[in-house]
Parts: C-alpha cells; structure tokens; sequence
C-alpha cells in the first residue's frame, strides 16, 4: 500500500473541536494538499472545557472555532454534533455509531482517520469513545481505520513533565508520516478559546518536530505503554 494511503476521501472522526487541528491538523493538511477531500465529523462541541469557561455560550464558541479551523485546513466539510462533553464514554454506543454511519453514508470516504483508541491518545475518554464508534462504522462498511498515535519517547517525556497520561507505542508499531506545519498552526489559531501558550500542546509538537506517527487501530502487533491511571485533563484537548 501506498503510504499514508492516497485515498481520495477521508472521513475523521473526533470527540472535540480543536482535536482535529491541535492533533491531527498537520496529517489533515498533509490529505488535503495531496488532493483529498476530507470531512469532519467532531462529535461534541467542546462545552466542558475549563478554557474559555467565562464565555456565553461555550458550545457555540467552540463549533465556530471548528468551522473556521477547517476553512485554514481546507477541509470539504466540518459537522459538530452535540453529544455530550466529557462524558461521550457514557453515551449509548449505538448513537455514537449511528452519526458515523451516516457520515459514511454522505462522504462516501476511503478510509478513516481517528485518535488511536488505546487512552484516546491523551488519557482523555472522549477520544477512546469518539474511535470506537468509529471503528465500529467503519467496520461495518468495510473500511480501512488509521488511528494517530505518540511514540513511546514522546509520551513518556509529556507524561512526566505534565503529570499527563497519553499513551505511546514503541517504534516499530508506529508508521511515520513527514509533515509540515504551517497551517495546523494557523489551524490551531482558530481555536482561540483553547489554545493556552505554555500547554502541554506546544510541547507534544516541539517533541514531534516533522513527523507525526499513525497505526491500524484493532491490530495487536505491540502493546502501548497506557498510563495505569489516566486522568482527565481541564481541556478537553
Ligand atoms: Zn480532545
């Protein structure tokens, strides 16, 4: 297989505006300058955040922040749905899933691009959930997953000068992927609400530097060193 995958479609799936540009921006980027047209289907609107808390209406705020972010990242689409924030684990499944078959059903991708599911990447439940949903959809329209994933280093360094609990894997079950990141940048400037100088963010991209790193979620080939008790952060990034 060609790598990453030439598909012509992509469909992500996320649990929070500003999941798609803090983590993924720069591999979305990289789809949609290679031609792809990608969507996104970001499955709450970020309410529960403990940044940008002072605002009215923090769910509108942040869907806004959604749509202009994926206008920088020349995404086809961008939907917010409005389950809720910080407790998507705690959904029905079958609604979770539900959203995706129907954003399948609309997009007709090639293939699908989401946290990996193993501590959703960042300790946060929202993303396991967001991807498992989606993988369940996409298994059920018999379509290839990518999850994005930390090396074990990066995870490891974040883990212990943040206190965070993201999950890695050791390099040979990770696929590297060379990026730029320009417009995951400007991206991330969308999302003014969320995006505090000096957040655990910043580093993760100083860490990765011009790659990011993607796996097929559901296969087994190593185990990720998971944290033993992931906490869920403020933000909901
Ligand atoms: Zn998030």
């Amino acid at each position: 297989m060609h790598w990453p995958p030439d598909w012509q479609r992509v469909l992500v799936v996320v649990a929070h505006p500003d999941d798609e540009s803090f983590a993924l921006g720069a591999l979305l980027d990289r789809f949609a300058e290679g031609g792809a047209e990608v969507h996104v289907l970001c499955l709450t609107r970020g309410e529960a955040s403990t940044l940008g808390a002072g605002s009215v209406d923090l769910a509108t705020v942040r869907a806004a922040e959604l749509a202009s972010a994926g206008q920088v990242l020349g995404m086809a689409s961008t939907i917010a749905m409005a389950h809720p924030d910080g407790t998507l684990a705690n959904v029905d499944p079958d609604l979770l899933a539900a959203d995706v078959d129907r954003s399948i059903e609309r997009t007709r991708p090639d293939g699908l691009l989401v946290f990996d599911p193993v501590a959703g990447v960042t300790g946060h439940p929202d993303h396991a959930a967001a991807s498992v949903a989606a993988m369940g959809a996409a298994g059920r329209a018999d379509l290839p997953v990518l999850g994005w994933a930390l090396p074990q280093s990066v995870a490891d360094s974040l883990n212990a000068e943040y206190g965070a609990a993201f999950a890695g894997y050791p390099p040979d079950g990770l696929r590297e992927v060379t990026v730029e990141r320009r417009r995951q940048r400007m991206a991330i400037a969308c999302h003014a609400s969320q995006a505090v100088p000096g957040s655990v963010l910043w580093r993760r991209l100083e860490l990765l530097g011009d790659r990011e790193y993607l796996r097929t979620p559901g296969a087994a080939p190593s185990t990720p060193t998971a944290p033993a008790a992931p906490t869920i952060p403020g933000a909901s990034s």
